[in-house]
């Protein structure tokens, strides 16, 4: 299934159209793939779509989703953080991480969710078994979307200390500011240049910049890593990603951003249907379609 732009959805009398993820771009997106086993495993008559939808049409998609009684919907970039003004309640984690992922229509009322902060966790649990509050940890690509929302999940869940990386160091003063005047975590600010330094500090490394399926170099700095590292690339692909496999080679534990996605999409359904996700159905369909297997 292609995407829909909202124009297209205004006129199509798409029966079961009840669900979608909204993004700019979006066709790439293979939560329509996991939604969508997802409903039929369960046997629930309503299809998940892919909405194309730009970031001056947002209210404007999120009134027709409104009137067309979606049960709900998924953002991704940009949507996440300009969502926040749209919604008549947010729950505790969308509040503290200042961005929205999941949105349930309640009779007509929008309330927003955050799931990316708790399916970060269960994927970092999944893949390395162990309890990130006993880590030391740096994450890269600190100022974007995906690594303020784990930035702030972290310092949420009371870790003693993390480092933070980003190219535009502006972006990280301004979240570490914001961090100190909510959680005790000691906040460092680094700089891609001093990534090798950093290795030698921490535990676990967290890719959440852009990164790294563009066939760029590997940076200098992670000839540093060691066997005792883990890695959490938040980038995904068809393959293991450059990161994951040098990261392998290197002897350190490392897993890409399926898993967080698989997460965040069994929380989101648990959200919409009020019952627990079929996440082994879910994850047979979202590796399937990644191309895994
Ligand atoms: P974003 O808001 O556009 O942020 C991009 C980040 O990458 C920024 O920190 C940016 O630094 C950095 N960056 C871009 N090009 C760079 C370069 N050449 N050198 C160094 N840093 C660079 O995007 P996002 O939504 O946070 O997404 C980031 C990645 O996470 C994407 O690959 C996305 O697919 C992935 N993601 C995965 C999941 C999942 O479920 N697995 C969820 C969300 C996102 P500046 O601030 O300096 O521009």
């Amino acid at each position: 299934m292609g995407s829909f732009s909202i124009q297209s959805l205004r006129l199509s009398k798409e029966i079961g159209l009840r669900l979608a993820v909204l993004g700019d771009p979006v066709d790439h997106s293979l939560s329509p793939s996991m939604q969508n086993a997802a409903l039929v495993s369960l046997h629930l008559p309503y299809r998940y779509g892919r909405l194309h939808v730009c970031p001056s049409d947002l209210v404007e998609a999120f009134d027709l989703l409104r009137e067309r009684d979606f049960i709900g919907w998924n953002l991704t970039l940009p949507h996440k953080l300009a969502a926040l003004e749209l919604l008549d309640g947010l729950d505790p984690a969308a509040q503290s991480l200042r961005s929205v992922n999941t949105i349930v229509n309640r009779s007509g009322r929008l309330f927003g969710f955050n799931t990316d902060g708790a399916g970060f966790v269960a994927a970092i649990e999944e893949a390395f078994g162990c309890d990130l509050r006993t880590l030391r940890i740096a994450v890269l690509g600190a100022g974007g979307g995906a690594g303020q929302t784990v930035a702030r999940h972290l310092a949420g869940l009371g870790l003693p200390s993390l480092v933070l990386i980003n190219r535009t160091v502006a972006k990280t003063e301004r979240l570490a500011e914001d961090l100190a005047a909510q959680y005790k975590t000691e906040i460092r600010i680094e700089i891609w240049d001093h990534l090798a330094e950093v290795c030698g500090k921490v535990d676990l490394i967290v890719n959440a910049s852009s990164v790294g399926l563009d066939g760029e170099p590997i940076h200098e700095g992670w000839r540093a890593l060691e066997p005792r590292h883990l890695v959490f690339d938040m980038v995904y692909g068809p393959h293991e990603t450059p990161l994951v496999r040098f990261a392998r080679e290197k002897g350190a534990r490392a897993t890409d951003g399926l898993l967080m996605l698989l997460h965040q999409g069994v929380l989101a359904f648990g959200i919409w249907f009020g019952k627990p996700a079929p996440d082994r159905v879910m994850r047979r369909a979202l590796w399937r379609a990644a191309g895994r297997v």
